[in-house]
């Protein structure tokens, strides 16, 4: 029951014994009544307040219970402390926690159950605890009553006892697991750093860490050794320092940018200078480096070397841009293709897979109608299967075809193609497909078929033609027989005109009738010439003309013919030299006299052409192969020269420069034209360069087989090896043509070009004790002549022998009595054998010995014309040997008559008193035997010319035909002039005084 319910019920007691009191005196029954109904009303009351009492006894004992329950079995220990670190109460927990009764706890230290390390930590807590009323915590290691320790965490606070006394409460939980857990954990975190370490340091790629001020703090192996440096050498330097050159700079402003911004970090790459010097280009990947409280405290960078990278990305750049010009190449190639060319493309079947425009044009079809339908759609059936299976097996080979080919268009007209079928080659070597690019020929195969016919057309007209220039030909020899025969019929009257006025020239005449006479004769001769020019030309041109092949010396070829134009070179006062290349072969097999004939024209030009200097013939071997001799021989003159533009037509019949040349020097323009028909009968060339006013070079190039040499070797008696000379000669080729043949023979050459220098030289190699052993001296000289030369030389005491090389074969009459010195006297031109023999004779035992003064050395000094005015006939068809035989005649002083053949030659012989008849043996018309019987035959025993056989051969029954013939003696081709000098004395005999008369 509640105060309120006592209170309550006390005063209804109070008030019924008042009312009963009044009732004995005052109270209503209604008034008791009510009053007991109160009563029991607040009887129930108190009974209702007495049981909730009880109740709430009874829950607050199970509510005691349940608090012991939890405290004893709470998960954690609990316990009351005293101030003095009594256990004042302990529940069950911490007993068991302990391994203890509660009863060892109650009243015992807490500290006993704390291990002694830890115990410091404990009072701490505990004084803190009591003095600062404030709850604490502190960990400790407790020990259990088995000696066993276990972590614990106490926790606590400051409470008051139930004797108002200040206690300490504490929860100790058991914390080993936790510690254990986080003991754990940090091993592992710290293998995890070793590891980091490790790999940091270890790691292949270079790796370093800078602080906040760009200062390297950590940097790895593998960077150290990509650059080189130690890491000590790089520790504690500003990364920017190791960059090179600009990056430097801008290294150092984006280090600071990346350590104060945030923005996102992106790779860059950077030129690294090694320890070395070199650069490294080194692609750097940053990441923040932050502490606890998130802020930045430096960069933690990878670096990548990307050197090699560069270039490679730098040679795949350069390798992109040719593949791209390749293919813009190929393009541009495809465009122009399909611009150009029909281009198809099949697969192995021959089914279309790609066709250009002009195919779709040309074919009729549209692209859709020919794509993936077979190529046959074309066939035209003009071509044979045959050529279809040469086709297919061709480029099914992997080989490409070419042909042409003709296809139906679609509206079913034919058309040509030229095609070239490719095959595009697999991976296995195979096609794959096959490009075909073609060329519409329709039109060409149009003209092809008109040319055809036109080509048959043009074949009958060239066959007529052929007919017609047959008969031109026939014609054109007809005339040429017809001049051959009209000069042959001109010749023998004309020969008897100049034999009749040679005759009459030798009577008595009024100096008038001799003038008239002569000019008779000298006019008489020219046309002669002409007739022999025409009479020749028609022959070669007629073709009548047959090389005459034998063994021949070409260098004394050359040297006769030197000879035959000697007189003309002397009478214009020209050099004329020859210079045989001394390394060529000089025997060859060949025409002899149409070489000879060839060079003489030339040479005679050269010296018509030429006013002064020189005329000079060279004589080259090219090569030799296969035993046969590629020779030049060139004809230079210092003449008037050729102009340019009338160079080509001289080689042409009765072509000169220009008509007044005829007037000037006579010819009749066939010489050159001879010339070249004859050089390109014996297969050769020539040709002319020539400058106007400087000079011409005429080149005849032949190629002749080499004969091994016949005539006899020169022999060396006298040695000549290192003979010292001195050539003495104004006119630079004279002189080198003499030191040429000199040096040929191994003698010491020095050259002189006036007798001044000469005189100094001779004085300055005595001195020296290497004196000249012979002086070749050149007669002709400005300031001081070859005699003079030779006197003073004379002069002296032990002066060298001389050869005086002169033009004239006058008798030198400059070479003073007096002189001592030995003479020989030379001829220009002068001849290699003469030259060497001379030299033998005045270095040999005679020629060396002083000669007598005043008397003439043995020389082969032309002879005086002893035979003057004897008059010989030459009968010879031979053009060249007609003039060799003339030309040497003359020089002997004859009067010479030539007949071109047997009949001629009777005729002549009939006409005039011959006092010698020269007779070819082999001539057309009629031969040397049969000519020598007539006339013979005419003579009968009235007269007996002697006749001199000319015989090609060393035949002996050549000869003997001739004997028989009737002939006195004869001499073998080609003529030599010793031979003939030899005949000549024996047959002629020299006139007396009477008989010139
Ligand atoms: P010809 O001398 O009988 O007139 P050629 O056929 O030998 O006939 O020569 C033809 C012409 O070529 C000569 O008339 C002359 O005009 C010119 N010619 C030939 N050789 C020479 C030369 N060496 N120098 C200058 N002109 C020359």
């Amino acid at each position: 029951m509640s105060d309120q319910g006592y209170r309550r019920a006390a005063e209804l007691a109070a008030q019924a014994s008042v009312g009963s009191r009044k009732r004995a005196g005052a109270l209503s029954p209604e008034e008791i009544e009510k009053t007991i109904h109160e009563l029991t009303v607040h009887q129930i009351e108190l009974e209702m307040q007495g049981e909730d009492l009880r109740r709430s006894q009874q829950e607050l004992t199970i509510a005691r219970e349940r608090y012991f329950d939890l405290y004893n079995l709470a998960p954690v220990g609990y316990c009351t402390l005293s101030e003095s670190g009594l256990i004042l109460r302990a529940n069950l927990t911490l007993a068991k926690l302990l391994g203890v009764n509660r009863s060892n706890l109650v009243q015992h230290f807490l500290t006993q159950y704390i291990a002694r390390g830890d115990q410091d930590r404990f009072y701490l807590l505990s004084r803190h605890l009591f003095t600062a009323s404030t709850s604490g915590v502190c960990e400790v290691r407790m020990v259990k009553k088995d000696a066993s320790r276990f972590w614990a965490r106490l926790e606590g606070g400051p409470s008051t006892g139930e004797d108002g006394e200040p206690v300490l409460r504490l929860v100790i939980s058991d914390i080993g697991e936790r510690i254990a857990a986080e003991t754990a954990l940090a091993e592992e975190r710290q293998k995890r750093e070793a590891d980091l370490v490790d790999l940091f340091e270890n790691a292949p790629m270079a790796y370093h860490e800078i602080d906040h001020e760009g200062v390297i703090r950590r940097v790895n192996a593998a960077e150290c050794a990509l650059l080189g440096y130690a890491a000590a050498d790089m520790l504690g330097r500003p990364v920017w320092e190791f960059l090179g050159g600009p990056d430097r700079a801008a290294s150092r402003e984006a280090v600071r940018e990346k350590l104060t911004s945030t923005t996102p970090l992106r790779p860059v790459e950077w030129r690294y200078v090694r320890s070395d010097g070199t650069e490294l280009l080194l692609e750097i990947q940053d990441r923040r480096v932050q502490n606890e409280a998130g802020e930045v405290v430096g960069l933690r960078t990878a670096l990548l070397d990307v050197t090699a990278r560069a270039l490679i990305t730098k040679e795949l750049r350069v390798v992109g841009e040719r593949a791209a010009s390749a293919l813009s190449d190929l393009k541009s190639q495809k465009f122009a293709l399909d611009h150009h060319s029909i281009v198809d493309i099949t697969d192995v079947a021959g089914n279309i897979t790609y066709a250009n425009d002009k195919f779709c044009s040309i074919s009729g079809f549209s692209r859709p109608e020919l794509l993936s339908q077979n190529h046959r759609l074309l066939n035209s059936r003009t071509h044979p299967k045959e050529f279809f299976v040469d086709l297919w097996s061709t480029i099914s080979a992997g080989k490409v075809w070419h042909g042409e080919v003709c296809n139906r268009a679609k509206d079913g007209s034919l058309y040509w193609l030229e095609s070239t079928i490719v095959p595009l080659l697999g991976a296995k070597g195979k096609p794959d497909a096959y490009i075909a690019i073609r060329t519409d020929i329709t039109a060409r195969k149009r003209d092809a078929v008109r040319i055809e016919n036109y080509v048959a057309e043009l074949a009958e007209a060239m066959a007529a033609l052929e007919l017609e220039k047959d008969r031109a030909q026939a014609a054109t020899r007809a005339k040429s027989e017809f001049l051959a025969l009209m000069s042959h019929e001109i010749r023998t009257p004309m020969n008897g005109v100049i034999g009749m006025t040679g005759l009459l020239l030798g009577t008595q005449l009024t100096p008038e009738q001799q003038g008239y006479a002569e000019t008779v004769r000298t006019s008489g001769e020219a046309l002669l010439t002409i007739i022999n020019d025409i009479l020749d030309f028609s022959k070669v041109e007629a073709g009548k003309v047959e090389l005459e092949v034998g063994p021949i010396d070409l260098h004394s070829a050359l040297e006769d013919v030197l000879e035959l134009m000697a007189i003309n070179a002397r009478d214009k006062q020209l050099e004329l030299l020859l210079c045989y290349d001394a390394e060529a072969p000089r025997e060859f097999l060949g025409d002899a006299g149409r070489i000879r004939q060839v060079l003489l024209n030339l040479v005679s030009n050269a010296l018509k052409f030429t006013a002064v200097g020189h005329v000079l013939i060279e004589a080259e071997c090219k090569s030799i192969v296969g035993g046969v001799a590629h020779l030049s021989i060139t004809v230079h003159d210092t003449g008037i020269g050729i102009p340019a533009d009338r160079q080509e037509a001289l080689f042409q019949k009765f072509e000169q420069v220009d008509s007044s040349t005829t007037r000037k020097f006579g010819g009749t323009g066939l010489g050159l034209a001879i010339s070249k028909q004859l050089v390109e009968l014996m297969g050769g060339t020539i040709r002319l360069t020539s400058v106007e006013g400087v000079g011409s070079k005429f080149s005849v190039e032949l190629s002749l087989p080499l004969c091994p040499a016949t005539g006899p070797v020169p022999v060396q008696a006298v040695p000549l090896q290192d003979v010292r000379v001195l050539v003495v000669d104004d006119y630079p080729v004279c002189r080198r043509v003499t030191s040429g043949l000199c040096a040929r023979w191994g003698m010491r050459v020095d050259e002189a070009d006036s007798g001044e220098v000469a005189l100094r030289m001779v004085a300055v190699a005595r001195a020296a004790g290497d004196p000249y052993r012979v002086v070749c001296l050149d007669q002709k000289m400005p300031h001081m002549s070859g005699s003079e030369v030779a006197r003073r030389l004379g002069e002296e005491s032990r002066t060298p022998p001389i050869v005086m090389i002169t033009a004239t074969d006058g008798r030198d009459e400059t070479v003073s009595a007096g002189s001592s010195v030995a003479k020989f006297r030379l001829i220009k031109p002068l001849r290699e054998a003469v030259l060497f023999q001379t030299m033998q004779r005045l270095l040999g035992g005679d020629g060396g010995a002083t000669p007598p003064l005043g008397k003439q050395p043995e020389v082969p000094l032309a002879a005086l014309p002893k035979f003057a005015s004897c008059r010989v006939l030459v009968v010879e068809d031979n053009v060249v040997n007609q003039k060799v035989a003339v030309a040497l005649l003359r020089k002997m002083g004859c009067l010479v008559d030539v007949a071109a053949n047997g009949r001629e030659g009777c005729d002549l012989a009939a006409l005039l008193p011959y006092e010698m008849i020269l007779m070819d043996c082999q001539m057309p018309e009629m031969d040397g035997c049969e000519a020598t019987r007539e006339i013979r035959a005419r003579e009968g025993d009235a007269r007996h010319t002697p006749i001199v056989a000319l015989t090609a051969g060393a035949m002996i029954d050549d000869r003997e035909r001739c004997l028989e013939a009737g002939m006195d003696g004869y001499i073998s081709k080609p003529v030599r002039e010793d031979q003939l000098r030899e005949a000549v004395e024996q047959w002629l005999k020299p006139p007396t005084d009477e008989a010139g008369a």
